[in-house]
């Protein structure tokens, strides 16, 4: 088995550096898309709302990012708000997970826990690592899937 080799810090799709969220840009952003999105959500934002945030990483470790669209429908369902109207509305969900320093903790855990993990395609026998399954793919099937992204895709 052998793998091409990948910067760490830019790995994937899932981890906490993602986007560069890590770095609280995104509370800061002038980009009025950014302004918008903010002003928006923190009129209706709780911070019980992390719970749903919670409930995913704590099922799926880094994949949680997977559903953002299913925690923006429990925070739908609770607040009456429509914020997947809000361009971004994952940037900002991401950037108040980051801000709760126990939700941070664990998304750095389970990230680096998963960094080097790779999944072997059943059909092509290829090594592919975990990271980079599409948060697409990973959501419809719960889970990891069976097959590489070369053998899904083709
Ligand atoms: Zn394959």
């Amino acid at each position: 088995m052998t793998l091409e080799s990948h910067s760490i810090v830019t790995l994937g799709y899932y981890g906490p550096e993602f986007a560069r969220l890590h770095t609280g840009w995104f509370w800061q952003s002038m980009d009025e898309a950014h302004v918008r999105t903010r002003r928006l959500i923190n009129e209706i934002w709780s911070e019980a709302y992390l719970y749903f945030i919670d409930r995913y990483l704590d099922e799926h470790g880094v994949f949680w990012t997977a559903f953002h669209e299913y925690i923006a429908e429990d925070i739908e369902v609770d607040s009456g708000f429509d914020i997947q109207g809000a361009d971004y509305y994952e940037y900002y969900l991401a950037s108040k997970a980051l801000d709760d320093q126990r939700l941070r903790a664990r998304w750095y855990a389970a990230y680096e826990m998963e960094l080097g993990m790779v999944l072997i395609c059943e059909e092509c026998g290829k090594a592919q690592h975990t990271l980079m399954v599409r948060p697409a793919v990973y959501r419809r099937g719960r889970g990891l899937p069976s097959k590489c992204s070369d053998c899904i895709f083709k």
